[in-house]
């Protein structure tokens, strides 16, 4: 009896510093195991207690008892304390440091190219012009032949093009969608613009590129005037490029179009002085313009005598080049993002 009161104690000890040495909760849960299971010292006791005398029996149960109730207490404690510990050490990982600066999110913007295209739509469409679209691989007769461009005439060598067949080609200007448009509305009136992308066979330089865009305008209906298309390439020139611009129309050459102008804006960096922008001439030209030819609206199925209409023509690109102060055409083409994240929108 004496010998397991002292084995007894020492169990006890031994349990008792087992549980102050585990450091987490997989280790206690180990020391329980030892302990306090089936396969346990103490369970021994409590299974070798039938080989005691009968009255040391009782005496020897309570104390096993006392050593299993005082080591489970124990380590229940110690488990609190390491679980608590467990979720603290958790919870200071995962803390956020809220007076770290942000991380800023780089929002994609439009490219330039696309911002100037749609602020010349976004004019138009609020002087009641529509957009029109068309195919970019054209046919021949949209693209020359409809356009008072017969075969064999001189202006076609003003517009190198990329032909796929004898009749079929990339088209070289955005006209061909007023043809098209023209067919289609058979006699209606017309006010639309054309913007995408045309073709022409050019070696790419600053001022050059065999792929680029433009927009035209068309407007068909009775009683349409050259005061018209004055008055309408006035206030573009002035939303575009500031409220004071002035325009000029110089005398030009299209097939398309008779008479034919030229539009020029008083510059907007010296304000007419001369400066390298307006080549020291105080005049920057724009686009091209003019009043639609009697052969084109006859293609079209219109009748001269009784409708009149102007058509014109621009680039984005050399308006987005004069705008953004941008020297070379083809820095639009090579989407560098240093260069087109530069470009915001500018509302006049
Ligand atoms: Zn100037």
């Amino acid at each position: 009896m004496e010998e397991q009161l002292k084995e007894l104690k020492e169990l006890k000890e031994q349990a008792l510093a087992k549980i102050k040495e585990a450091t987490n909760v997989k280790e206690l849960n180990e020391v329980r195991v030892a302990y306090l299971g089936k396969k346990g010292p103490i369970t021994d006791l409590l299974k070798g207690m039938g080989k005691l005398p009968a009255e040391e029996r009782p005496k020897m149960g309570a104390l096993v008892n006392v050593i299993r109730e005082t080591v489970t207490e124990v380590l229940e404690e110690r488990m609190a304390k390491l679980e608590e510990e467990a979720i603290n050490e958790q919870l200071s990982k995962e803390a956020i440091d809220v007076t770290l600066p942000g991380r800023p999110a780089r929002t994609g913007n439009h490219h330039p190219l696309t911002r100037v295209v749609e602020e010349i739509e976004d004019f138009f469409i609020s002087m009641g012009y529509e957009i029109a679209e068309g195919p970019e691989v054209e046919k021949d007769y949209y693209n020359f032949e409809a356009l008072n461009l017969p075969k064999g005439h001189p202006a076609r060598d003003m517009q190198d093009s990329f032909y796929i067949s004898e009749e079929v080609l990339l088209r070289t200007h955005t006209s061909p969608v007023q043809a098209r448009t023209m067919e289609a509305k058979g006699g209606e009136s017309i006010k639309i613009i054309c913007p995408g992308k045309v073709y022409r066979r050019d070696n790419d330089d600053a001022t050059h590129s065999h792929q680029f865009t433009q927009i035209e305008g068309l407007v068909v209906g009775e009683d349409i005037r050259m005061s018209d298309l004055k008055g309408t390439l006035d206030l573009f020139a002035k939303k575009m490029f500031g409220a004071d611009r002035e325009i000029r129309l110089r005398p030009s050459f299209f097939p398309f179009t008779e008479p034919s102008v030229e539009m020029d804006i008083s510059c907007f960096k010296c304000g007419g002085d001369g400066c390298n922008v307006c080549k020291k001439t105080g005049w920057i030209e724009i686009l091209g313009a003019g009043m639609v030819h009697p052969n084109v609206l006859k293609m079209a199925g219109y009748d001269p005598e009784t409708v009149s209409g102007f058509a014109f023509g621009m680039g984005p690109e050399r308006i987005a080049m004069l705008k953004y102060g941008v020297e070379d055409i083809r820095q639009f083409y090579t989407n560098d993002v240093r260069f087109i994240s530069q470009f915001h929108r500018t509302e006049a």
